[in-house]
């Protein structure tokens, strides 16, 4: 075939797609287990704050090896309460990446403290401790390092700066349930870690998220913030006979409930399976992009396990004629259904008119997002799924390498 052909064959140019449906990037796994787990609650006593809700705290905070989990509502109310158990209030600064997801720094902005963003480092895009350093002010008062993609972020560094100026770490692990940090489990190495629990996720509680710790003053004021700020919950009240409570700090109702922390308790149990597929699958990408110049996965770093929420790419912009947007366009067509993760924060319409960031503040981060793609990665995945992707990849690649 000439490259004319290679072209015209393409599903954009009206050839025939690789896939007629399409695969989407991340998609949850739900089995007859969860199911029926979600099934005996709703003919129990309780449907929210019941015993469902300890069971899965419990089991989630056994998994990740911490003292103490507290479930959310979602993994940015999750946040928020990690950065109110930090303390964090107006005049406070916090340093975050700008490769994130906007609930990671808007949770700052929710508590009237100030996200200041550090760049990345250009093999794993995630938060680089030197630029956290040229970042500090003695305004800083917390560290929210992100494991960008289910890669954990060189957390050593981090605590070690933090341990120095005497800041917290709030760790959004959200992509990293699983993930493991030279051999420590995500999950027990930060002062704070949170979770979200979306369908896309590892676990899904539909919508959910949790914090854990090891320390028990930020379990309780976690607890307390997820409630209203009061200090009793109902059902311990219930327990104890008594209706009296005191509200002691501005909390929100950001509780999970039984019926979501029954189906979590449920997935956490396929948890370890679902994190070595994904790693399969992470192995046969790379194994299929291992000839191509034109598109380049990221960088593992040998001292942590991986956990697989997304597998991102870069186009090589000297190897292309055309630019990622259109690459995309043309996966797309394919039926692959690839995404970009993320927008960096800071160029988005809101911080650039109302906290004053914009171009130029994290230069890798920016570079990086123009080249980024996310390929679908989830556990019910098959191999032909796999093979697809990678069929795509390479028929768009043949008609658009130079
Ligand atoms: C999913 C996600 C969140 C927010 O979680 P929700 O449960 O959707 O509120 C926050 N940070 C990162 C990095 C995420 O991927």
């Amino acid at each position: 075939m000439t490259s004319n052909d290679t072209a015209s064959s393409l599903a954009i140019n009206g050839g025939r797609p690789v896939r007629d449906a399409i695969l989407p990037y991340g998609r949850q796994s739900v089995d007859e287990s969860d199911i029926q787990a979600v099934l005996e609650v709703l003919r129990s006593d309780w449907l929210t704050t019941g015993p469902r809700v300890e069971e899965f705290e419990e089991a989630l905070r056994h998994e990740v090896g911490a003292a103490h989990a507290v479930s959310f509502s979602s993994g940015t109310a999750a946040l928020h309460g990690a950065v109110f158990a930090a303390g964090l209030g107006p005049g406070d600064e916090a340093i975050t990446t700008p490769m994130t997801f906007c609930a990671t720094a808007n949770c700052v902005l929710y508590q009237g403290a100030q996200p200041v963003f550090a760049d990345v480092l250009a093999g794993t895009l995630n938060i680089d401790p030197e630029a956290v350093e040229r970042r500090l002010t003695p305004r800083t008062r917390a560290l929210l390092p992100v494991d960008y993609t289910g890669h954990p972020a060189d957390l050593d560094p981090i605590l070690e700066i933090a341990a120095r100026r005497g800041l917290t770490v709030i760790e959004d692990a959200c992509h990293a349930l699983g993930a493991r940090y030279r051999g420590r489990r995500v999950g027990s190495i930060s002062h704070l870690s949170v979770f979200s629990f979306h369908p896309v996720k590892h676990v899904t509680t539909a919508e959910g998220g949790a914090v854990t710790t090891d320390d028990p003053e930020l379990a309780r004021k976690l607890r307390l913030f997820r409630n209203h700020g009061i200090d009793r919950e109902f059902r311990e009240r219930q327990a104890r006979g008594t209706w009296s409570y005191g509200m002691v700090a501005l909390g929100y109702n950001y509780r999970l409930n039984d019926l979501q922390c029954a189906l979590g308790t449920s997935q956490l149990r396929r948890l370890p399976a679902s994190v070595s597929r994904r790693q399969e699958i992470a192995q046969r990408y790379r194994e299929g992009l291992g000839g191509c110049a034109a598109l380049r996965p990221l960088e593992v770093r040998d001292d942590v396990s991986h956990a697989y929420h997304l597998f991102v790419i870069q186009t090589e912009p000297s190897r292309l004629t055309v630019d990622r947007d259109r690459f995309f366009a043309a996966l797309r067509a394919e039926g692959i259904g690839a995404n970009v993760h993320y927008v960096p924060v800071h160029l988005h319409p809101y911080y650039q008119e109302r906290v004053g960031t914009g171009p130029g503040l994290c230069p890798v981060a920016e570079a990086a997002y123009e080249r980024i793609v996310s390929l679908p990665m989830f556990a019910a995945m098959s191999d032909h799924d796999v093979a697809d992707v990678l069929a795509a990849l390479s028929k768009v690649v043949a008609a658009f390498q130079c």
